[in-house]
Parts: structure tokens; C-alpha cells; sequence
């Protein structure tokens, strides 16, 4: 029955001079939820006088500062579905999100060049700046007081999905499933947890919610950063005694490769948060000899929280599984291994009804599109996802399985396994491999003699490497590898 402008209302009155801070070399700010509270309801005052209400959409496309919390919170309060945009997107991807939402209000600095944008198919879009004064001619004198109601069953977010196997996905989030996610998240994390770091972008799902919603529902500071710099966040651990940071598993492996890390760069951090993407046990375990606890979990834009480990589970099962199912959450594997979900946090669909149709069926189970075993106690492994799977003579190969052999080669610092078309067996599996700093390139025979020494099936050997200086990445930091198999592709075709 409550709706995001409830429970945010609600939790900024509880902690309201809880501290909320952007570590910015371009827009640093330090205030508190009080402070920021008060120009979210000056916007909100401000965009309803223009007409903005429950039922509308308001886009921002903003880097993690306090005018995204603004203008998220603002949208809460006026019942309006807000949409936000990755800030790094140019001008491709913030046509095509502007063009499935049609918001009534976008919210973007005037330095990310409005008017590059290609607007033509929404010309009644009007484009508002954030870092001129054309922000604060949004916001009213007085702060609206009150919080529209709205039906919880309404959409209250649309989230993009990261884009790693297609065009980014408009993923609509009601009231009842936001609001569901974000209690479940608040009462997941150890309620001691200190003081967050939200480095993910707040255009991705899990930025979003770490940024604006738990933190405020348990009355934990909120310190955002605007640039991935693993060097800056090394140091901000230490100034500001962060415990907790999460996100894809890449933010982790680049701040234990950074040359800056060492043991005693981390005395703060207690928890870490993993998922997003597939999570070698190499890294985990490295975390837990460093002292820290460990959180697997995962999820999807679509269904945010399908599995997550809790931190009382045994080590064994936090470190090597993805977690079990959270509680409402149903999970059954389809004959070919897919995991199916459904769940109170489960999206009402997309923007697209005919992807709606195609991911959804009538039970009510959401395709996820994921391959997976679930153990004797219910704790879940993701095995693949069944676009990676390679099928080399009718043998199906996982690339998650290969890719994890491939890390135990002291060279590699990251490792893709894509497939490749093969004349005789249709497909066969080729490695693209990052390297450590110093280390040869591994030749093929290196890759066998190790594949060997593991007793991995021939089978599945990558039958061809590649050494590349680095991926093509999400937002969120996830690698596309249908990008890597149209460049090994085309590789292939000028050969
Ligand atoms: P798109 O749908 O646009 O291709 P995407 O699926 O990466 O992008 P997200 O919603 O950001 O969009 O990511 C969800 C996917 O991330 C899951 O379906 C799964 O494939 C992967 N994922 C999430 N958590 C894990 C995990 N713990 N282990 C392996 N993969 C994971």
C-alpha cells in the first residue's frame, strides 16, 4: 500500500541530519538529507507548477551528484515515474531512452550539450539544464509539503538494463515492486554496516538503489562518486572509513589490481557486495583472506534481487554460490537449466509489450535467460547464460566454466570465452584474454599445457587466443561480449 514517496518521506524525517556527500573534483557538495530533501521538494514544487503529476514521466541524465538525488526524490514526492539515464550515454543512446519513455520533463547539465540531442521525435520534451541557472529556475520558493498519492501498482521507475546482449531494455517498476526491493535490500545488509560508497552509475538499477533509496530507509550516510577512479576510492576508504561498497564484479578486481592497493588500504572495508555478473571464486576467496565478508547475489534490472547470500550463511556457500532465493522470491530451473523467477520485486514488464510477451509467460515466470544449478540446501550457482553458451559437435560448453580455468593462469587478470563458427563442429570457443602488467602473452600451447594440468575435458579448450588491453564495457562495468564476437568475427573474415 505505500509508495516510494512514503517510505523516502517517512525515512528522511527519521535521519534527517544524516549526512549525504559527493566526492567530486567538478561538483563536490556536503550536506545532509535535510539539505538535499529541501531541494527535492523546491523541484517538485517547481515541476508541478509546470504541470508535472502522478502519472508522468521525468528523465534526468546526471553523474552521481546531489541533483540526481534531487530530482529522483522530487519525482517520488510528486508521484511522477522517473527515468534515469546513464551519464556517460551520448547522443544514440539518449534518443532511443527518450523516445521509449516520452518523459514530460528532462533533466541533464547544460554541459552535456542539450542540444546535441537528437530530439526531433520528442520536440514537446522540454530540456532543462542543472548546472546553469536553469536548474534553479525549476525550483519553487516554497518546498512542496505533501506527497501525491498514487496508485502503488503505478510505474514508479523506468530502468534501463545494461545493454550486454542488445539495445539497452525499459524495464517498468511499479511502486509495490520498488518499494518491496528496497526493504528487502535495507533488512539484508548487516544493520551495523557504517558508512557506503555508491561508485555505480545511479543510471543502472543497483547505483540507483544504493544511492537514493536504502540508505535512506536505514539511516546510513550516503557518499556518492562521480568517476570510477579506483585510486580516489582506495583513498577515500581510508579518509572517510568506508565499510561497505558493491557493484559488478569488475569495481572489485580493479581496486585489488590497483599498484595502490595493498593490504592496508582496505582496514575500513568489512563488506562486499558481488553480482551483476559472473564472480570467480579466485576474487572471493581474496576477499575473505583479507577479513572481509563476502555478499554474492543475483539479479537482473528486470528482477533485482532473485538470490543474495546472507551474512550469516557459512562461509563456504557466501564465497562459492550466488546466494539462495530471498524471501517471496519462487525459482525453478526449465529442462534446459534456465532460471525462471517470479516474486513481489519482479517488474510489471517492459516498455515493449511484445518483449513483455516474449520474457514473461502466463504463470507469471520471468525468463531470465540464465543457466543454473541449485544445491541440495537451495543456494543457487549461475552456470552461463544460454546466449554464451558455445555448442561445439552438439556438446555444450559453458563459458562461465572455461573462463574460470582461464584465470588460474598467472598471466590473466580478466578472461572472455566467446563462441566462434567452426566448419567442422559448428561452433568452437575462443579465449580473449587482459593480462597482469609484465606477463608474456600466453601462446596456445601455454593455454593447453594449463588446461591439461586443470583435467578440463579437450573438449571444451579455447581453440584460439586473443590478448586485448581491455573490454568493451557497460556502464556498469560488464563486459559485452557480443561485442568481442562480431570484432573476433570480423578478425576471422579479413583472414
Ligand atoms: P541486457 O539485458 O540489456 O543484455 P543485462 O542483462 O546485463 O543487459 P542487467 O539487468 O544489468 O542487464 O543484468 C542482469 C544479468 O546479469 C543477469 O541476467 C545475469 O546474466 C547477469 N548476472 C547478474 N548477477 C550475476 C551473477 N551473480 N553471476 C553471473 N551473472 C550474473
Amino acid at each position: 500500500t505505500e509508495t516510494v514517496g512514503d517510505i523516502l518521506s517517512a525515512g528522511l524525517a527519521a535521519a534527517p541530519d544524516t549526512p549525504f556527500r559527493v566526492h567530486s573534483s567538478v561538483r563536490p557538495w556536503s550536506g545532509t538529507f535535510r539539505d538535499v530533501e529541501t531541494v527535492a521538494r523546491r523541484l517538485a514544487g517547481g515541476l508541478r507548477s509546470r504541470g508535472v503529476g502522478p502519472g508522468d514521466v521525468v528523465a534526468f541524465q546526471l553523474p552521481n551528484w546531489m541533483e540526481a538525488a534531487a530530482t529522483f526524490w522530487a519525482s517520488a514526492f510528486l508521484g511522477a515515474a522517473v527515468v534515469p539515464i546513464v551519464h556517460f550515454y551520448g547522443r544514440k543512446e539518449v534518443s532511443y531512452i527518450l523516445e521509449e519513455v516520452k518523459p514530460k520533463v528532462f533533466i541533464t547539465p547544460e554541459r552535456f550539450g542539450r542540444l546535441e540531442y537528437d530530439l526531433s521525435a520528442s520536440a514537446d520534451v522540454p530540456v532543462v539544464g542543472v548546472i546553469d541557472r536553469d536548474f534553479d529556475d525549476l525550483l519553487a520558493d516554497e518546498p512542496m509539503q505533501d506527497t501525491s498519492a498514487v496508485d502503488p501498482g503505478a510505474p514508479a521507475l523506468i530502468a534501463f538494463t545494461s545493454g550486454t546482449t542488445s539495445n539497452p531494455k525499459g524495464v517498468l517498476h511499479s511502486h509495490y515492486s520498488l518499494v518491496h526491493e528496497t526493504r528487502q535490500l535495507a533488512g539484508w545488509y548487516p544493520p551495523d554496516r557504517g558508512h557506503q560508497l555508491t561508485a555505480a552509475p545511479v543510471g543502472h538499477f543497483i547505483g540507483m538503489v544504493n544511492a537514493f533509496l536504502i540508505p535512506v530507509l536505514d539511516g546510513t550516510d550516503i557518499n556518492l562518486t562521480d568517476v570510477w577512479d579506483p585510486g580516489q576510492v582506495l583513498r577515500l576508504m581510508r579518509s572517510e572509513d568506508l565499510t561497505v561498497g558493491g557493484g559488478a564484479t569488475y569495481y572489485m578486481t580493479s581496486l585489488l589490481d590497483h599498484p595502490d592497493f595493498t593490504a592496508a588500504h582496505l582496514p575500513s572495508m568489512r563488506y562486499a557486495g558481488l553480482g551483476g555478473s559472473s564472480v570467480p571464486s579466485a576474487i572471493t576467496t581474496r576477499l575473505a583472506d583479507l577479513g572481509i565478508t563476502v555478499f554474492r547475489s543475483y539479479g537482473s534490472t528486470e528482477h533485482p534481487s532473485i538470490t543474495g547470500s546472507n551474512h550469516d550463511a557459512p562461509e563456504a556457500k557466501r564465497l562459492h554460490t550466488d546466494g539462495r532465493p530471498l524471501p517471496g522470491v519462487e525459482i525453478i530451473l526449465a529442462e534446459d537449466g534456465e532460471i525462471l523467477s517470479r516474486g513481489p520485486d519482479l517488474c510489471m514488464g517492459y516498455t515493449d509489450p511484445e518483449l513483455t510477451a516474449r520474457m514473461f509467460d502466463d504463470a507469471g515466470w520471468y525468463h531470465t535467460g540464465d543457466i543454473g544449478v541449485l544445491d541440495a540446501d537451495g543456494y543457487l550457482k549461475i552456470t552461463d547464460r544460454k546466449s554464451d553458451i558455445i555448442i561445439r559437435g552438439g556438446e555444450n560448453i559453458s563459458a562461465m566454466e572455461v573462463e574460470e580455468v582461464l584465470l588460474g593462469m598467472p598471466a590473466v587478470a580478466d578472461a572472455v570465452v566467446v563462441a566462434v563458427p567452426d566448419a567442422r563442429f559448428g561452433e568452437h570457443a575462443a579465449a580473449v584474454v587482459r593480462l597482469h602488467p609484465g606477463y608474456d602473452e600466453p601462446t596456445l600451447v601455454d593455454l593447453r599445457a594449463h588446461f591439461a594440468e586443470i583435467g578440463l575435458a579437450k573438449q571444451k579448450w579455447p581453440e584460439e587466443i586473443h590478448v586485448v588491453e581491455d573490454f568493451p564495457r557497460t556502464a556498469s562495468g560488464k563486459i559485452q561480449k557480443f561485442r568481442i564476437r562480431s570484432d573476433i568475427a570480423s578478425k576471422h573474415n579479413r583472414e
